[in-house]
Order: C-alpha cells, then sequence, then structure tokens
C-alpha cells in the first residue's frame, strides 16, 4: 500500500435557509402530509383547496407560488385544520403570513380598498359619522315603538359596562339586524354602548395579513375603551 491516504471531503452542511416561511419548524417543515388537516377543513375541494397541498408548496419553497395562490384568500381562518393536526403545525398562521406577502394591490375582492377606507374614516365602508349616529337613533326609536319602551340607542355613553363594535355592513344594508341584539340588551337590562367613530369590528388588516393597519384599528378600539371608560367590549366577528 503506497497510494496517498484518500483526502476527505469537506462535510457537507445545509446553509441558511433562504425561505422566508420556513424560519420555524412549526410553519411547515414538521408536517407528515397525513391529510388530517385537509378531511377537517370546511372548504377542502373548492377550487382544489387542500391546506396540505399549499403547506408542500412551502416545504418545496416554491413560495412565490404559494403567494400568487388563491388558496389562502378562500380559507376562513377557521382554524379547523390546526385543531386535527397531529403535529401541530399552525397552519392558520402560515396562511395569514402568505397573505401578507400579496402585493396590496393584488389583493383580492374589495379587502384591501375596505383597509384604505378604514384608516381613513373609521370603518370599512366609508360611512360619515353624521350619517352613522342619525341611523343608529333612527332605528333605535323604531326599536321603541315596536317593542322596547323607552329605548334610545346608545351612543358613547361613559361608564358603559359593554362597548359593542359594529360590522359596517349592518349599519349600511342591513340596519334592521341590529335590532336582534339590541333586543337582548334592552331585555337584560345591560349597560353598553355604541362608538360614534372607529367603530369597526372587522379588522380587515387582520385578515390580509397587514399588521401595521390591523394594529391601528386595534389601537382605535382600545382608544375608545379608555374615553368612554368601559369594562369589556363586544365584536361581531
Ligand atoms: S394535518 Fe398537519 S401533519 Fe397532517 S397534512 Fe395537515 S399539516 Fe401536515
Ligand atoms: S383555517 Fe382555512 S384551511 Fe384551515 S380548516 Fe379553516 S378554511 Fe380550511
Amino acid at each position: 500500500m503506497t497510494g496517498q491516504p484518500a483526502a476527505v471531503s469537506e462535510p457537507k452542511t445545509v446553509g441558511p435557509r433562504a425561505s422566508l416561511l420556513r424560519d420555524d419548524p412549526q410553519w411547515a417543515d414538521v408536517c407528515l402530509t397525513c391529510g388530517s388537516c385537509a378531511s377537517a377543513c370546511p372548504i377542502s375541494g373548492v377550487d382544489n383547496l387542500d391546506p396540505r397541498k399549499l403547506i408542500r408548496l412551502v416545504v418545496l419553497g416554491r413560495i412565490q407560488e404559494a403567494v400568487d395562490s388563491n388558496w389562502t384568500w378562500k380559507c376562513t381562518m377557521c382554524g379547523k385544520c390546526e385543531e386535527a393536526c397531529p403535529m401541530n403545525v399552525e397552519i392558520t398562521a402560515l396562511f395569514r403570513k402568505i397573505r401578507s406577502m400579496r402585493e396590496r394591490e393584488k389583493v383580492p375582492g374589495p379587502l384591501h380598498k375596505g383597509v384604505l377606507m378604514a384608516l381613513r374614516r373609521g370603518n370599512n365602508l366609508g360611512i360619515p359619522r353624521s350619517e352613522f349616529t342619525d341611523l343608529l337613533k333612527e332605528v333605535g326609536e323604531e326599536l321603541a315603538e315596536e317593542c322596547c319602551p323607552g329605548f334610545e340607542t346608545p351612543i358613547d355613553v361613559e361608564g358603559a359596562n359593554v362597548l359593542v363594535t359594529l360590522n359596517s355592513k349592518e349599519p349600511f344594508g342591513e340596519p334592521d339586524d341590529m335590532k336582534f341584539w339590541w333586543k337582548i340588551f334592552y331585555a337584560a337590562g345591560e349597560s353598553w354602548t355604541i362608538p360614534s367613530e372607529n367603530w369597526e369590528g372587522v379588522n380587515w388588516g387582520l385578515f390580509t395579513g397587514d399588521d401595521e393597519a390591523m394594529k391601528i384599528m386595534v389601537g382605535r378600539i382600545v382608544d375608545n375603551m379608555y374615553r368612554l371608560q368601559c369594562k369589556r367590549l363586544l365584536l361581531p366577528e
């Protein structure tokens, strides 16, 4: 044996991962592809949506495909997939992170426009303050005539127990729907109020992965809680 010892090759190492979505194993790397999430998902199969497929895209580093896909936008964020997952993959957080990577102008439907409107006017549909308070008073008067004698819509009542936020589609298109829970408050003798500004309870910043907008909207509700010294918060969604 006169030959030179065989050269020892350098150990191979895996470099830092380039993927923005795989910085925590909880995001996707522990997925077993068992399909429990797909079985639990109420919209599995709609337009071929399958949460497992989206997770595979991420695991395989096909991030742009995941971002461009409309699957995450069809997801309701109900969380049933996570409950079913044996590996505790944080599927909804992953989907929201994918949404956050979509260019804002390409966010589907009215969602991003609603975010901009909420930032500008305090609600997703841009209802002006005076129109809003006039409507609330009018609906309250109807309710008093129909079945709740003496009822007056409590707007900006300091010290009320419950601060109530609204889904703007109610005052915009279905104002009678507000009466259902106003009746419950009336029957229960509850102390509650609706703020005249920044009353939107549907945070499309949350839904669209826009953290900055989400924080501003949440902060405004917190400000209302302090301003009116309420103890509890009711969010419709
Ligand atoms: S349930 Fe969890 S482990 Fe199974 S396929 Fe879905 S994400 Fe992967
Ligand atoms: S959170 Fe989305 S993917 Fe998960 S079960 Fe609900 S709709 Fe399906």
